[in-house]
C-alpha cells in the first residue's frame, strides 16, 4: 500500500522533558512544524529557545537516557517515533540529513576527506550493508562521486581536498564539505543548524548563497534554523518563530517582517540593529527562563511588555489568522 502524504515532514504536538537534579524540565511544549517538498523553512529564536532540540529530536540525537519525547514526527506519512533504531537510521542520516554549525567538530580529525565521503557515498551504493567492505569497482565509483560533490560546492582541486585532513582546510571549505557530504546522500531534507556562524560574515554569505543555489536546484527541502533574522529573510519561504519550547507565530517569511503580531516576534524584529541614526535599537528586555521555572501561562509573560492579566495563568492557545498564519497570543483573536 501507498502512504500518501501532505507534508515531507511534519511534527505534531512534539514534546521533550528532560530530567533534571531538582526536576522535570518541559523543554519542548507541543511544538507543531510542517515542511513541503522542496519548501525552504526557517526557524528563529534566541539561543536555548528550543530550536536545536526540536531538530535534534527529528533526527534522534538526543540522550536517550532521562529524557522522553512524546508526540509525533511524521516523515513522508510515517511515525518517526514508533521506528526501530535501524527503520530510523534508513531515514535519518540518508533522506533527511543535519548540517551543524561547528564544521571543525563534525568531521572526523583522523580520516581524510576521501576517506568519510568514500564510507557515506559507499555505504550508499552498497545499499546501506553496514560493515561490508566494498568492492575495489565501487570503492573507485565512490571517489568520482565525491569529488563531483566537492566540485558542485564550488570546491577547487578536488582531489586535493579529498586527500586533506580537516585541519589542513579553512573554516569555509570545511563548511563547503559539509554541505558536499550533506549532498552525498541525495536528500529530500536538509536541516541546518545556525549554517556558516562559526565563519566571517563574506564566507557565511557565501554559503548560504551556495545552499540555496544546490537546494532549489536539486528540489531539496530545507529547514534552517539560525538567529539571523537577516539570513531567514533572505533564504526562506515561510517561517516559524518559537520561544521557550513553544512556537509563538509562523507565517510566510513576507507577511511575518511586514506584519508581526505576536510581541516576541515584534521584539525580535525591533533588536535588530538599524541604519537610521537614532541609536541602539530597543530588543526584548531579560533573557529566556529557566525551563525548572516557567511561567505557568504564557512563557513569555515575565517579558512581555503588552501583558493581560490572565496571560499569568493562561497559556495561549494557537490562533489561524489567515491561511498560513498562526498565532499563540491572548492579544490575537
Ligand atoms: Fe504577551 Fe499575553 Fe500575548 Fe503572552 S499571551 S505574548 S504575555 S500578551
Amino acid at each position: 500500500m501507498t502512504l500518501t502524504y501532505k507534508q515531507l515532514l511534519e511534527i505534531k504536538d512534539l514534546t521533550v522533558d528532560f530530567d533534571r537534579f531538582g526536576g522535570k524540565a518541559r523543554v519542548l511544549n507541543r511544538v507543531n512544524l510542517a515542511v513541503a517538498k522542496g519548501e525552504k523553512v526557517g526557524v528563529v529564536g534566541e539561543t536555548g529557545c528550543g530550536k536545536s532540540v526540536t531538530m535534534k529530536a527529528v533526527m534522534n540525537l538526543l540522550p536517550t537516557r532521562r529524557v522522553t519525547v512524546g508526540g509525533s514526527i511524521f516523515y513522508k506519512g510515517r511515525d518517526l517515533l514508533t521506528l526501530d533504531r535501524f527503520a530510523r537510521r534508513q531515514i535519518t542520516g540518508k533522506e533527511v540529513v543535519m548540517i551543524f554549525q561547528d564544521p571543525m567538530t563534525s568531521l572526523n580529525p583522523v580520516f581524510t576527506i576521501g576517506q568519510q565521503m568514500e564510507d557515506i557515498i559507499g555505504y550508499n551504493l552498497a545499499g546501506a550493508k553496514r560493515g561490508l567492505r566494498l568492492p575495489k569497482r565501487l570503492r573507485q565509483e565512490a571517489r568520482e562521486q565525491a569529488a563531483r560533490f566537492l566540485a558542485a560546492v564550488k570546491l577547487a582541486d578536488p582531489e586535493r581536498i579529498l586527500n586533506s585532513y580537516p585541519f589542513q582546510l579553512s573554516g569555509g571549505m570545511r563548511q563547503r564539505v559539509l554541505i558536499a557530504l550533506a549532498l552525498a546522500n541525495q536528500p529530500d531534507l536538509i536541516i541546518a543548524d545556525e549554517p556558516g556562524t562559526a565563519l566571517d560574515v563574506t564566507t557565511q554569505a557565501q554559503i548560504l548563497e551556495l545552499m540555496d543555489q544546490l537546494v532549489q536546484e536539486r528540489g531539496i527541502a530545507l529547514l534552517m534554523i539560525t538567529h539571523n533574522l537577516g539570513v531567514v529573510r533572505e533564504t526562506t519561504d515561510r517561517v516559524y518563530v518559537m520561544y521557550a519550547g513553544t512556537v509563538v507565530e509562523t507565517a510566510a517569511t513576507d507577511a511575518l517582517f511586514a506584519e508581526p503580531l505576536h510581541p516576541y516576534t515584534k521584539g525580535l524584529l525591533d533588536s535588530v540593529p538599524k541604519l537610521h541614526g537614532q541609536g541602539l535599537s530597543a530588543g526584548i528586555e531579560g533573557s529566556v527562563p529557566d525551563y525548572l521555572q516557567m511561567n505557568p501561562g504564557c512563557r513569555f509573560y515575565p517579558r512581555c511588555p503588552q501583558a493581560l492579566p490572565k496571560c499569568e495563568f493562561e497559556p495561549p492557545e494557537p490562533r489561524s489568522i489567515s491561511e498560513n498564519h498562526m498565532v499563540s497570543c491572548h492579544l490575537i483573536g
